[in-house]
């Protein structure tokens, strides 16, 4: 799993899982650029961080939901580090309701970032890994997208979404020599799931076999597997990083 002298772009990397990731990827050697919509604090805390494990990296604030957002993403880990070989897809919101009252708004703004975002990404960085000849991509999913859940029908449309975004791209650059997967969390401690009710804490954590709630640091792991050299004949697929909630 070394990724010495890569450059990897993480959307969403100030917080949660995605600070994970940067962080994961930084340490097998890999150069790190990522994204963050509006919490700087957390933006510089993740860089400092970085630095302080001697990586390479740079933050740009930016909403997913911007193709000119996605361009600059590209843009600074050219500039920066020469090109682009790894995208991770993982900045992500939820807007949860019943679906019977929730608003157009709410739909249309989880579908936006969630899976919207990961569109105008990859469209971004697939020129530069297609003539490069290699890429790894890894699109943020969720168990919920595969299970559903009550009060998240925008959040499971779009994981759902990114899931089939996932093995249609990577049917269409397999023979250029790029893997598209997907990881689905189960439920991981962060800011996302401490903003749940706390009856829905806990009605998630009774369905997790292992017993215990994910870390982001669970999850870094399987997504620098997925990004690495060790998983160059993995393409298309979706895993589960979820204590076993849905098998
Ligand atoms: P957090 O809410 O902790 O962090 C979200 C991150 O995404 C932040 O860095 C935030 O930036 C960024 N972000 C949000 N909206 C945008 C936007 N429009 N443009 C750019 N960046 C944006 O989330 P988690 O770490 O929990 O989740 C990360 C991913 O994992 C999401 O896709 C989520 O759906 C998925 N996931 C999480 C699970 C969990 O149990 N936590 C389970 C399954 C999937 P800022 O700090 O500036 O706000």
């Amino acid at each position: 799993m070394d990724l010495t002298g890569k450059t990897a772009i993480v959307t969403g990397g100030s917080r949660g899982i995605g600070r994970a990731i940067c962080l994961e990827l930084a340490r097998r050697g890999a150069n790190v650029v990522f994204s963050y919509a509006g919490n700087k604090t957390a933006a510089d805390e993740t860089l400092s961080e970085l630095e302080a494990a001697g990586a390479q990296a740079r933050a740009v604030q930016g909403d997913v939901t911007s193709a000119d957002a996605a361009k600059e993403l590209v843009d600074t880990a050219k500039s920066a580090f020469g090109g682009v070989d790894i995208l991770v897809n993982n900045a992500g919101i939820t807007r949860d309701k019943l679906a019977a009252r929730m608003s157009e708004e709410d739909f249309d703004a989880v579908i936006a970032t969630n899976l919207k975002g990961a569109f105008l990404m990859t469209k971004a960085v697939l020129r530069p890994m297609m003539r490069a000849k290699s890429g790894a991509i890894v699109n943020m999913a969720s168990v919920v997208g595969i299970m559903g859940n009550a009060g998240q029908a925008n959040y499971a449309a779009s994981k759902a979404g990114l899931i089939g975004m996932s093995k249609s791209v990577a049917r269409e650059v397999a023979a250029a020599g790029i893997r598209v997967n997907a990881v689905a969390p189960g439920y991981i401690e962060t800011d996302m799931t401490a903003a749940m009710p706390e009856a829905a804490q806990q009605a998630m954590c009774s369905m997790i076999p292992a017993a215990r709630p994910g870390s982001p640091e669970d999850v870094a792991r399987a997504v620098a597997f997925l990004v690495s050299d060790d998983a160059s004949y993995i393409t298309g697929q979706v895993l589960a990083v979820d204590g076993g909630m849905a098998m």
